[in-house]
């Protein structure tokens, strides 16, 4: 079997032309224009180029982008006060801050310091608890992404095993609960998990979000299953030159391929999604705060 190729670079152009579409909706019909805040404290250059693209694609979408550049010895008092600020700007329907920050400041308290209602990252810990326990959240970008995408690729995930390896904050657990919340049975799978590959063999729905270069092999899979690589990871590559590296993912595609039904490549699955169901976000957020009816296929 050779699986089909989930392509999340295109999908993620379908989901940027629809947000671009309820934007434009939004602004004649209702005079609103949604705006996001990224705020990006010091020089990480990861970061700073995920907070480039953030800014270009709120912008194709239609929407306001407000950018905001603080230097590295930023106090954590004073980068609260900007968000009290953005809080309190009813231009502003979504608040991003851009992680990991600099070790002096508290990322919790910050996470904690957002208006729940701007959290388009899904980090606060009541927007935590909305999702798990099935209310009306901001769901966090990455999870969402895989989710639109096995829901686009599958349909009713109703009663299919959902084994998700990993569970960090960010992914993992918020990954279990939306398939929870798709009515899939769902296991939690970890570092001190026994017998991973077989635990993975039950799975119907595969998504790994581990940071393990190609650690999911062929022989982990059920046949016919959907695997959702969410793993980035930077490994070395002579045959490109020296000192040349290359992306890949959690799962060894090539024997991945082999045995699954579908599957999402690195580069080019989940990755596109994040931001993509960033701007998602950020409309739902908008559309919320103006008392306005959800957006039809930009949430869980
Ligand atoms: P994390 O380090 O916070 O969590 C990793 C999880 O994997 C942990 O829960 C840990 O228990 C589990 N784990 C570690 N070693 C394991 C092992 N040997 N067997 C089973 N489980 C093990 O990472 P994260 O932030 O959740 O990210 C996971 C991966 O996803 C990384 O490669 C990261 O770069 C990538 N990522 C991608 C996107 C995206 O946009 N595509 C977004 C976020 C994270």
């Amino acid at each position: 079997m050779t699986a089909t190729r989930i392509d999340g670079k295109a999908f993620a152009a379908g989901l940027r032309e629809k947000v671009a579409a309820h934007v434009a909706r939004l602004k004649s019909e209702n005079d609103l224009t949604p705006g996001l805040a990224v705020v990006l404290v010091g020089n990480d250059p990861a970061s700073e180029v995920y907070v480039g693209s953030k800014n270009r694609q709120t912008l194709e979408a239609g929407m306001n982008s407000y950018e905001h550049r603080l230097p590295e010895e930023t106090p954590e008092a004073e980068l609260l006060a900007l968000i009290d600020q953005l809080n309190a700007d009813p231009a502003v329907h979504g608040i991003l801050v851009q992680l990991p920050l600099p070790k002096h400041i508290e990322e919790p308290k910050v996470l904690a310091a957002i208006d729940p209602a701007k959290d388009v990252d899904g980090f606060h810990i009541s927007n935590v608890g909305l999702l798990s326990t099935g209310q009306k959240a901001m769901v966090p970008c990455t999870p969402l992404g895989c989710l639109l995408m096995l829901k686009d690729h599958l349909g009713d995930l109703s009663g299919l095993n959902a084994v998700v390896i990993g569970r960090s904050n960010i992914v993992g657990k918020p990954m279990a609960q939306l398939l929870l919340g798709a009515n899939a049975t769902v296991t939690i799978a970890h570092s001190r998990t026994k017998n991973l590959a077989e635990v993975a063999r039950g799975a119907d729905i595969l998504v790994a979000a581990v940071g393990r270069p190609e650690m999911v092999t062929g022989d982990w899979i059920k046949p016919g299953a959907t695997v959702i690589d969410v793993g980035i990871n930077r490994i070395p590559a002579p045959e490109r030159g020296e000192g040349k590296t290359r992306l890949v993912g959690d799962v060894d595609y090539a024997s991945a391929a082999e045995v699954a039904g579908a599957i999402t490549p690195v580069p080019g699955g989940v990755g596109p999604m994040t931001i993509a169901c960033l701007l998602a976000n950020t409309v739902t957020a908008a559309c919320r705060s103006a008392g306005l009816p959800e957006p039809e296929g930009l949430t869980a």
